[in-house]
């Protein structure tokens, strides 16, 4: 059976990072795709170190259309094909809504709402050229489920892609394409610092304190851990989820039931 190929966005640290181990892992070539040029060569040149010739690296900002298309071309021209396009690149902004910054908020539309569009179109149309199918999975998160008072942009752009995935996964299904979201709760990356550090400056309290606050939630009592993720990630472009489409998967330990 021939390889199969994955471009993970977002891939140089955190969550990204740990799908692209994974899947380097189960025998795909991976694309590590980032806008930070220095850790997606560092995490795509660890991989060849323990699996030759494994991965490339490609540096881009998901928010330009023509970046992400780009992006699609050049992994195809280097590995011959595309069968997963993991749309996990993000960011957040916390600020209360009154004091927010146009431009931070349009930014954060740009990258996290604009910047998965434009993975799934250039996915999308990858994958009906080649008339075999394809996985596409989205980053969502649980403040896709639920609104948080200073998440107001973030959680607002994490419910539309679950809209987005699910009117793509009924309008792509007559391709074999499936298209799914992963939903985190607390997962311990730069992210998660960020968030924590900005919400304890607002609220006036430590960043200990608030990750305490929010690790309380949670009723299996700690944060996910990054190979967790990945793992769900990995089940979903695996051949033994080919009848999932269209579904956002909580995965937070139980802090929210839907
Ligand atoms: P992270 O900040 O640790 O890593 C994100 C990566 O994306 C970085 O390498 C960054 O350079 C890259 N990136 C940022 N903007 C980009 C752009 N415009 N173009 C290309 N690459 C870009 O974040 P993480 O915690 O690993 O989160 C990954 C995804 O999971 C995000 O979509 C996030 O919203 C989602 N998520 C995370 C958590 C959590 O607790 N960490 C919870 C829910 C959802």
């Amino acid at each position: 059976m021939t390889q199969k190929v994955a471009i993970i966005t977002g891939a140089g640290r955190g969550i990204g990072k740990a799908i692209a181990e994974h899947l380097a892992a189960e025998n795909y070539f991976v694309a590590v795709a980032d806008i930070d040029g220095v850790t997606a060569k560092y995490v795509s040149e660890r991989l060849n170190a323990i699996f030759p010739q494994v991965s490339r690296h490609y540096v881009l900002d998901v928010a330009e259309r023509e970046a992400v298309f780009n992006l699609v071309d050049n992994v195809v021209a280097d590995f011959g094909r595309l069968d997963v396009f993991i749309n996990n690149a993000g960011i957040a902004y916390i600020n209360n809504l009154v004091d927010s910054d146009p431009d931070k908020v349009e930014r954060l539309f740009d990258v996290n709402l604009k910047g998965t569009f434009w993975g799934i179109q250039a996915a999308a149309k990858q994958f009906i050229k080649q008339g075999d199918g394809g996985r596409i999975v989205n980053a969502a998160s649980l403040a896709a489920v639920e609104g948080s008072a200073l998440q107001g942009a973030y959680s607002a752009s994490k419910f539309a892609i679950r809209g987005l995935g699910q009117s793509a996964a009924k309008e792509l299904a007559q391709y074999g394409i499936t298209v799914n979201a992963y939903d985190p709760g607390i997962v311990l990356t730069p992210l998660r610092d960020y968030i924590d550090q900005r919400t304890a400056q607002i609220k006036n309290t430590t960043p200990t304190d608030q990750r305490k606050s929010v690790i309380d939630e949670i009723a299996l009592g700690r944060p996910a851990k990054l190979d967790e993720i990945a793992d769900l990630v990995s089940f979903l472009v695996s051949n033994k989820a080919k009848y999932i489409t269209g579904q956002s998967i909580l995965i937070d330990g139980g802090m929210r039931f839907h």
